[in-house]
């Protein structure tokens, strides 16, 4: 039985591109060795029927039986990336199979690379099914609600093990280089089975990847070769103009360099990308204004919930130097009525940029998402971030994904929703206390049902976000907030 299914892993192994027929019987015995077992009969070379994680799965089975992976789930991973790596290429081999298809068409390299990295479970499809999306009507348009499920609970085992485990300093950080075909530890990823393709960003070295849990569609990190912090400079819009003119099929955007208004990790300098279209792609822009020293770049504001002006010009030259005045601007300007400041009487910088890239047929696009980190009494947290009574839905930084109208909202709330649609139909519940306030809100709003009970729950989740973003717009969508905006605009545009 089990001599089949290592006939038929060893099958896809040589298909993925880096193993030649003649290694077959040498990668049988790897395979047999590494779960324990001594002997392999003679069984049919065929095409498996199965998928490359269900023969995954058997093999692990076996090994676990013989004692050759331990419990925990990182034990399990770090195996099972093992058992993977036979079905990936060397990284050479992966980056010239890149380059050869990225010659015909760069879709192609992109679809190999994407496939690949599929198979080989380094994108962990199986997780990553286990989270709820929705999309959320809402007047900017839909929205999407995701409730990430897919990142795995850690099992008592897994907690301990970690707890015990040695400090150790390398990979720096998860998003290093030094990843490529690490082993993993307890307290760190398994990466045997994981490949980057080398990119080569006006002279210097950066590395593209997939992301392991992904967010949308071909969602794909691009990385400094170097462990610098990320950081927001003109060089910044040069690059993102960059990689959407060689991946002209994917959007790619920065996340904020201060902390705050920025993604979860700040100390690797790294930009996110795919082959999505988000709601703020398509929203539209409400007013245009010219830029004075530009005039082949169009400028206008955007009908988004944050303070976003989006950029449009033929030539990425001129719109990266346009970009960077508005940053510039941004980052020394204040508006005491509006709450906004650039510093702090230490001279603290708060404000920066979300700012995400896009080639059009026309030419190339750069949306400009204004933010500003500072605090106060009435919000600790932050000003221009989630406020308090959204925090039961939201709490986390309003980074990339969410800038452009992706909630990813915390597991919590997967099973905490349940309870709020038994409390909106006065059935037994066990509600969260901090719910509330915005069932009850809904409930005097609507007449809930069994049979739309689930819709509205939705369509309110929607309405949150809304407010969650709204609250990180630094100029709000009201008529003081507008003027704001213009007089900030006027600062730079004729
Ligand atoms: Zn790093």
């Amino acid at each position: 039985m089990i001599s089949q299914t290592i006939a038929d892993f060893t099958t896809l192994a040589i298909q993925s591109g880096g193993w030649m027929e003649m290694d077959r019987v040498y990668l049988q015995n790897r395979i047999l060795g590494m779960i324990g077992e001594t002997q392999l009969e003679a069984v049919e070379t065929r095409q498996p029927p199965q998928t490359s994680t269900q023969l995954m799965d058997e093999l692990v089975e076996v090994a676990k039986n013989n004692r050759r992976v331990g419990d925990s789930l990182s034990e399990q991973e770090i195996f099972e990336a093992q058992l993977m790596d036979f079905l990936t290429p060397p990284p050479s081999v992966v980056n010239a199979f890149f380059a050869q298809f990225y010659a015909t068409d760069p879709k192609k390299a992109t679809d190999y690379f994407y496939k690949l990295c599929k198979t080989n479970d380094y994108i962990k499809t199986r997780a990553i099914a286990k989270n709820i999306e929705f999309p959320a009507e809402t007047e900017y348009g839909p929205l999407e609600i995701t409730i990430n499920l897919s990142k795995p609970e850690k099992d008592p085992k897994q907690i301990a093990q970690e707890k015990n485990a040695e400090e150790v300093h390398y990979p720096q950080c998860s998003l290093c280089m030094e990843n490529e075909g690490y082993k993993g530890r307890s307290n760190f990823p398994a990466r045997t089975n994981h490949r980057i393709i080398r990119m080569n960003l006006d002279g210097e070295s950066w590395g593209f990847q997939y992301s392991p849990y992904v967010y949308y569609n071909e969602h794909c990190i691009i990385l400094s070769e170097e462990h610098r912090p990320m950081e927001i400079t003109k060089k910044t819009f040069d690059r993102l103009l960059k990689i959407v003119e060689v991946l002209p099929h994917y959007f790619v955007g920065s996340n904020a360099d201060l902390p705050i208004v920025g993604g979860s990790i700040l100390s690797h300098d790294h930009y996110q990308g795919g082959r999505h279209t988000f709601a703020m792609d398509k929203a539209p822009i409400e007013q245009t204004f010219s830029l004075e020293k530009y005039p082949n770049v169009t400028a206008g504001i955007v009908k988004w919930p944050m303070s976003v002006i989006r950029l449009q010009a033929k030539n990425k030259e001129e719109l990266a130097r346009a970009a960077n005045e508005i940053f510039a601007r941004w980052a020394v300007y204040s508006d005491e009525a509006l709450e906004i400041s650039a510093y702090s009487q230490d001279g603290t910088p708060h404000h920066t940029v979300t700012s995400i890239a896009r080639k059009k047929e026309e030419g190339f696009e750069l949306d400009l998402v204004l933010r500003d980190n500072n605090v106060s009494k009435e919000h600790p947290d932050g000003i221009f971030h989630p406020h308090k009574d959204v925090q039961h839905i939201k709490q986390e930084n309003i980074g990339l994904i969410e800038v452009m109208g992706l909630a990813i909202l915390p597991p919590r709330l997967a099973s905490e929703l349940k309870e709020v649609v038994h409390y909106l139909l006065e059935e037994k519940n066990e509600m969260a206390a901090y719910h509330q306030l915005w069932a009850d809100q809904i409930k005097a709003n609507q007449r809930i049902t069994k049979e739309n009970v689930n819709e509205i729950i939705k369509k309110e989740v929607g309405q949150v976000f809304v407010r969650v973003l709204e609250d990180a717009g630094v100029f709000k969508r009201d008529e003081q907030g507008q003027a704001g905006f213009k007089r900030f605009i006027a600062t730079f545009a004729k």
